[in-house]
């Protein structure tokens, strides 16, 4: 991976390299310290546009390659990963302002959603296990690639976010047309289109483009060779894809935010309970789709329950993320360090009572703790996506339930107490995709149905549930007599 950042910082369009041509050109930078990582030149439209007419021819092509031929090129890619992984995990880290733990757990899980996909790569052709009857007919089912998809991801945990749409969208003999957030472009873009191009993935079959919604506008969205639109992303922008995917009839998969509820019940093993929200708030700073956002506590353990969780957020190391020992590490830039320097400002201003006050170095906040929030507050009902949380205290374990759903969001949730028979009933009471008895919710897998409920978004990620969001079944009927 000798000079990786001078040499992949371009769109990958074609199976070529190639500079973007509008003329503009746009800083990748490390957060913690603003140094320039690389600069990179933005795409036109018309190169986008290109990509998609390259996408569409090529995509045909692609679906006929056997499926050992396709899984050959996707287990070099992931051969690629591994190979160069202390180079990836470092890029990772100073790119997303990560710590070399969350740049490690992003790689290994981009890895084995690309792994994952030897398990479905062949459920296009025929679909065995049904049997229409109809009288006088012989039917068939088929499941075939959708065709061209567009695939936008977020900026938090862009490798893993990328891949979880892309492998499977090739995997099942689809082309793809991606664009990671440009603050992230290497590796959300430039690492996975890399693997590929090791690996032999023909020309067009992905591309990569690095380039900016002013330039771009709706095209990803709008362009008439896309069938379907994986996005991860702000619920926000999800409602506009929503839009215009619905003006245009095109699919969606939508992976939106959260505000995750961490409950403590009233017989919790409060020790446990603090050290996985701990991990459950702070992990990337709490940029994460499922980060602990509310914890909700029984008012019988409230108290030793707030003692020891601000006490060891007050503890937690934080500096420079490619130091070994950081816990927290710089938000992904200015502008959001002081998004959230306002939500707190004006929390404040309203009355909500501060428990541990965080400060600012550079874009870098330590802990904030709100106490004895009520679950109405604006500070409540707002995805912080930063190391930012308010405890909220609760009368019964039934008010905690309520609580919980008490948001328009609904990704994951977690719920302790010592009863795991409780634990999973009154799991099943919260409206969110996904719930974690006794651990904390950031959670992934290749193989669970991962998603969310409510305005966390739609469709499910994960084998097997994920070959229905990236295939479409056709009957063939013959009439026989
Ligand atoms: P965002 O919606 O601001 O941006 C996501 C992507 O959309 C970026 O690549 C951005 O460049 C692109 N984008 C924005 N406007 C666009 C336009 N007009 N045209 C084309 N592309 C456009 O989200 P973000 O701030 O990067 O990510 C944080 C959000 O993502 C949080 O709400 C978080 O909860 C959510 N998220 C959800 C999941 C999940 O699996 N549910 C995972 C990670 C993040």
């Amino acid at each position: 991976m000798d000079n990786f950042i001078a040499n992949y910082n371009k769109s990958y369009i074609d199976g070529k390299w190639v500079d973007g041509d509008t003329g503009q050109k746009e800083d990748i930078k490390n957060p913690y310290d603003n140094s320039v990582l690389t600069t990179v030149q933005l795409a036109s439209l018309d190169q986008v546009k290109n990509a998609y007419e390259i996408a569409e021819a090529r995509q045909k092509d692609w679906a006929h390659y056997s499926v050992d031929d396709r899984r050959e090129i996707l287990r070099k890619a992931a051969g690629f990963l591994q190979d160069n992984r202390e180079d990836i995990i470092s890029i990772v880290s100073q790119e997303t302002g990560g710590t070399l733990l969350k740049a490690e757990l992003e790689l290994n899980l981009s890895i084995d959603v690309l792994e994952e996909t030897f398990e479905y790569m062949d459920a296009t052709g025929e679909v065995k296990e049904v049997h229409a009857t109809i009288d006088g007919k012989r039917n068939k089912i088929y499941r075939q690639p959708l065709g061209v998809i567009s695939s936008i991801s977020p900026f938090n945990f862009p490798m893993n976010l990328s891949m979880r749409s892309i492998a499977p969208a090739i995997a099942l003999g689809n082309t793809v047309v991606h664009k990671a957030d440009l603050q992230v472009g290497l590796t959300g873009g430039s690492i996975i289109a890399r693997a590929f191009d090791y690996a032999g993935l023909p020309g067009g079959v992905f591309q990569s483009i690095f380039t900016s919604p002013d330039e771009i506008g709706d095209e990803m969205l709008e362009n008439p060779t896309v069938q379907l639109i994986a996005f991860t992303g702000s619920t926000g922008f999800g409602k506009h894809i929503g839009k215009v995917a619905g003006e245009n009839l095109k699919r969606v998969a939508l992976e939106l935010g959260g505000n995750n509820p961490f409950i403590v019940l009233e017989d919790a093993e409060v020790d446990q309970a603090v050290d996985a929200a701990i991990f459950g708030k702070f992990m990337h700073q709490g940029q994460i789709c499922m980060s602990v956002n509310r914890l909700i506590v029984h008012e019988n353990v409230y108290e030793r329950f707030s003692e020891k969780f601000i006490e060891r957020a007050k503890q937690l190391p934080y500096g420079d993320q490619t130091d070994p020992d950081t816990v927290i590490g710089p938000l992904i830039n200015e502008e959001q360090v002081e998004n959230v320097l306002e939500i707190i400002d004006k929390a404040e201003k309203n009355g909500v009572k501060m428990g541990l006050k965080g400060k600012r170095e550079g874009n870098l906040l330590t802990p904030f703790v709100f106490v004895d929030v009520d679950s109405r507050d604006e500070i409540a009902q707002t995805e912080l996506f930063s190391p930012v949380v308010s405890i909220i205290k609760a009368e019964s374990d039934d008010q905690a339930i309520e609580m919980a759903n008490d948001t328009n969001y609904g990704l994951t949730s977690s719920i302790f107490t010592s009863d795991l028979e409780k634990g999973e009933a009154y799991g099943m009471k919260i409206d969110s995709g996904m719930t974690h008895v006794n651990d904390q919710p950031v959670n992934d897998a290749a193989n669970i149905p991962f998603g969310g409920n409510k305005q966390s978004g739609m469709g499910r990620f994960g084998n097997p549930w994920v070959i229905d969001e990236f295939t479409k079944l056709k009957w063939i009927s013959v009439q026989e007599e």
